[in-house]
């Protein structure tokens, strides 16, 4: 008889991009408890220069040179943050005028600015032709907009069609294309929406394609990037000029949860590669694009937030913390997560010590959804010690009810 090989438990994939010193983390060469300091208050963000400046190195190096990368900065809309990647990516993703005001200001040039999303409004179109940016075009409705603010702006719409494909992203956290969307425009509609672009002479450039976000396979990217390549090729047939742009997405995802590995860029890079080798023959005048917002920034930030109670409740210990939720939903599970799962959370003046504890870290609000770390193995911590939660880099602040209970707000920082 066999006996059954236990599984297991899965743990956090190492948050090996930071380094710590004395018990400290360390963020761009700062000693946590120093940086807390200088930033004078918590809860805060803080996002490493040093880490995001090396994933988009790591990054060149894995992908084809020819293929442009894009920042979409809704993962990270801080200025701060857009700025110092507009100097390293070549081309800002925005997702409306508001991100578009923030990428022109951060000195993004607008030949390499792209405006994607469902609902954009009329003065946003003609913010858009006005900036010189290319619209990614989701709705028949979007074409009359475009073309009237061309006439009176005697400027031509830059418009690319982000179309909405008739496959899914396997194994996404998110799936924003296939089946019935709000996102693009479906695949049957693209030769219309093409024709009425030609018709107003509106200036046509190419395709996008963003099937979904947070994937951690590898194989699944490859696949939707070939699948994307095919679709845009048999649309190509139906425009009228050559597709100059080509956006194959993105979507590759970091870890988050126990048992989850980083992602593996060597057969995406090969993928590209093999892409990029066929549109040289099939496509000859496309530049291709993918669009990364999550796994550009996540990895480089932290959210901090201190110690203010530690209590025991029929055995169970709980750290409350000064934040929580409100600056950090994604953390607490209640941002996209089915099944509520921890963060990588650590306590940041005392990494690597021996003394640990299991320990639950809640933030300061009056409801049970305010839970940062459920039950988790910690160094045993005190009033006054520095929670952290790591990956949060991306749709951390923003995405958070900072007025939720009227608590303080948050600072961000680079570091
Ligand atoms: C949100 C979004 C992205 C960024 O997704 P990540 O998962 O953060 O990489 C890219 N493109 C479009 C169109 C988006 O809506």
């Amino acid at each position: 008889m066999n006996t059954p090989v236990p599984r297991p438990t899965p743990v956090h994939a190492p948050m090996s991009q930071f380094s710590a010193a004395e018990g400290q983390l360390l963020i761009g060469g700062h000693r946590l408890e120093t940086l807390a300091a200088r930033v004078g208050q918590t809860p805060f963000y803080a996002y490493s220069r040093d880490l995001l400046r090396a994933r988009v190195a790591q990054l060149r190096s894995a992908l084809p040179a020819q293929v442009k990368l894009h920042y979409a900065m809704k993962a990270n809309p801080l200025p701060a943050v857009v700025q110092f990647m507009a100097a390293l990516v070549d081309g800002i993703d925005v997702a409306s005028a508001g991100e578009l005001q923030v990428a022109l200001n951060a000195g993004a040039d607008p030949a390499e600015v792209s405006f994607a999303g469902p609902g954009k409004r009329d003065p946003e179109l003609r913010q858009s032709v006005a900036a010189g940016v290319l619209v990614n075009v989701e709705s028949m409705r979007e074409l009359p907009v475009l073309a009237a603010a061309s006439q009176e702006l005697g400027l031509p719409a830059r418009v690319a069609v982000r179309v909405n494909p008739d496959f899914e992203l396997k194994g996404s956290g998110m799936k924003m294309g296939g089946g019935p969307k709000q996102f693009g425009v479906d695949t049957e509609v693209v030769p219309d929406v093409l024709a009425f672009i030609a018709r107003e002479g509106l200036a046509f450039e190419g395709f996008h394609l963003f099937a979904g976000s947070q994937n951690l396979r590898a194989e699944s990217i490859c696949e939707a990037q070939q699948k994307s390549y095919e679709l845009a090729l048999r649309l190509a047939q139906h425009a009228h000029t050559p597709v100059k742009f080509l956006n194959l997405g993105g979507g590759f995802g970091i870890p988050y949860f126990p048992g989850e590995q980083r992602l593996d860029l060597a057969p995406i890079g090969a993928n590209l590669a093999a892409i990029c080798e066929r549109a040289q023959q099939e496509m000859p005048q496309a530049g291709i694009v993918i669009e990364l917002g999550r796994y550009l920034v996540g990895e480089a930030g932290i959210y901090v937030t201190r110690i203010v109670d530690r209590k025991v409740s029929r055995g169970q210990v709980f750290l409350v913390t000064d934040g929580g939720l409100n600056h950090h939903l994604s953390a607490s599970g209640n941002f996209g997560q089915v099944v509520r799962k921890n963060y990588p959370v650590g306590i940041g003046n005392r990494m690597g010590a021996a003394d640990r504890e299991n320990a639950s870290v809640v933030g300061p609000l009056c409801t049970p959804l305010d839970l940062l770390a459920d039950r988790m193995d910690l160094p045993t911590a005190q009033i006054g010690d520095l929670v952290v939660v790591f990956q949060s880099g991306a749709y951390g602040a923003s995405s958070s009810p900072q007025g939720f209970l009227g608590h303080p707000v948050y600072v961000e920082v680079l570091a």
